[in-house]
């Protein structure tokens, strides 16, 4: 592909790949290979001592994901990615690619169910702690950060409140304290949302949800903004002598790699000696998802808005929340606001497992971002390890429901929740 600047739905089509050049096959080929060959002893050395670039060994890096990570970093207006197992892994490795023993960071308190747990019970058995601050709430974010905060760490829509998170807000302060601003953008693909363009350092995905969109494999990715100076001396990951890797200092000694040192770092230390590597089948289906990201995430727009708005006006329904009804959508979320959307039911717990289990057409399930319309109510299930005042505190009342809204006719996902609704 030429230099030239294309528009997103282009590059999520044709960003990072060229026809294979031995076969000439068009779409990107799965290369289910464990490691490649050397030309000659000479060829190998020159590889393992970064003489030269190449592929060795599937752990580090694959031609598939190759181009998913070239096209995901395009898609975010990034330098470069990386693609992981999951998620969840591109978080973990994420922030301990920054952060070591002894180190903070300051995170967001509304974020997804799986990461919490990692930051609240997980991080600090490593040493690591996690001050979390309500959302927005830029005075607590102020106050939070110390000597030892290594990163500033949110999502763009949380969950399951689905506030909007103001990135530019947190952008001033993360530069003014020379902090590493980590978005997580899962609930808002490139194709609505591009958080480097708000001052995001590093954003990441879980591939899993809407980018995959089909609800067919798992896996995560983080894109390097190579827009963060680490040579500052508190970065010691960074600006210590690399231990495993020649005594590598990953913010001095990579030439024009210094920019995306992160980049780097992740792929040489996360993937290479810890190993949360992606397979390249999985990497297919997120391609492929990609092609058609721009198409579905209009529609899940589309759909989650209209949905939003049946709602608000149902006898039934105590109150909604959609991410276009927040006033920051109007900065963050011009395109749309993608298809997630939650509402208390009238009556309290009993109503709202009454409603889930009869609802036609939806399927209950703890996921996001499928082409099929999804339900679950949270309170009985992926936060029931909650007691009920600490789901209250986190935004969660007994009577609220989550939908992720598929991409069906949204007459039929209209009809399906008026039924179920009429009949509690
Ligand atoms: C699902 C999800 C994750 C975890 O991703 P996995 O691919 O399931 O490990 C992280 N953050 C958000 C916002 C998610 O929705």
């Amino acid at each position: 592909m030429s230099d030239k600047h294309y528009h997103i739905e282009t590059l999520a089509i044709h960003a990072g790949q060229v026809p294979d050049p031995t076969t000439l096959s068009r779409a990107v080929p799965v290369y289910r290979t464990t490691a490649y060959a050397f030309k000659s002893s000479q060829h190998g050395a020159d590889l393992f001592a970064l003489r030269e670039s190449g592929n060795i060994y599937a752990r580090l890096m694959n031609p598939t994901e190759d181009v998913l990570e070239k096209r995901l970093a395009a898609l975010e207006g990034g330098k470069a990615a990386l693609a992981l197992s999951s998620g969840t892994a591109a978080i973990y490795f994420t922030i301990t690619n920054i952060a070591r023993q002894g180190d903070e960071i300051v995170a967001a308190n509304n974020l997804y169910g799986g990461t919490y747990t990692q930051f609240d019970a997980i991080l600090p058995q490593q040493g690591i702690k996690v001050n979390f601050t309500p959302v927005n709430d830029f005075a607590a974010v102020e106050a939070a950060i110390n000597e030892h905060t290594r990163a500033i760490y949110i999502e763009t829509v949380g969950n399951p409140g689905l506030d909007v998170a103001d990135i530019d807000g947190y952008a001033v302060i993360a530069k003014k304290h020379h902090l590493p601003l980590i978005v997580d953008s899962t609930f808002t693909p490139p194709t609505l949302l591009r958080p480097i363009e708000h001052g995001a350092n590093l954003v990441i995905h879980s591939l899993s949800k809407w980018i995959g969109g089909h609800g067919t494999a798992i896996g995560g990715a983080v894109i390097d903004a190579g827009n963060f100076d680490w040579t500052d001396p508190k970065f010691a990951l960074y600006n210590e002598p690399d231990r495993g890797y020649h005594g590598l200092r990953f913010a001095h000694d990579l030439g024009p790699g210094n920019e995306i040192a992160f980049a780097l770092r992740l792929r040489t230390v996360g993937l290479r000696n810890q190993g949360p590597t992606l397979a390249p089948d999985a990497a297919w289906i997120f391609l492929q998802g990609l092609e058609s990201l721009a198409l579905r995430t209009a529609k899940h727009s589309e759909n989650g808005r209209a949905v939003a708005e049946f709602l608000q006006k149902h006898p039934k329904v105590a109150w909604v929340k959609y991410p276009g009804f927040n006033p920051l959508s109007e900065k963050y979320l011009p395109d749309g606001a993608n298809g997630m959307v939650v509402f208390g039911v009238k009556g309290g717990a009993k109503e709202a497992q009454k409603l889930v289990d009869s609802v036609d057409l939806f399927t209950i399930i703890a996921n996001v971002g499928d082409a099929k319309s999804l339900i679950i109510h949270p309170a009985s299930t992926t936060h029931s390890q909650l007691s009920e005042e600490d789901q209250i505190k986190a935004g969660l009342p007994p009577e609220l429901i989550r939908l992720s809204i598929g991409l069906e006719n949204k007459d039929d996902i209209i009809g399906a929740l008026d039924e179920a609704l009429n009949r509690i």
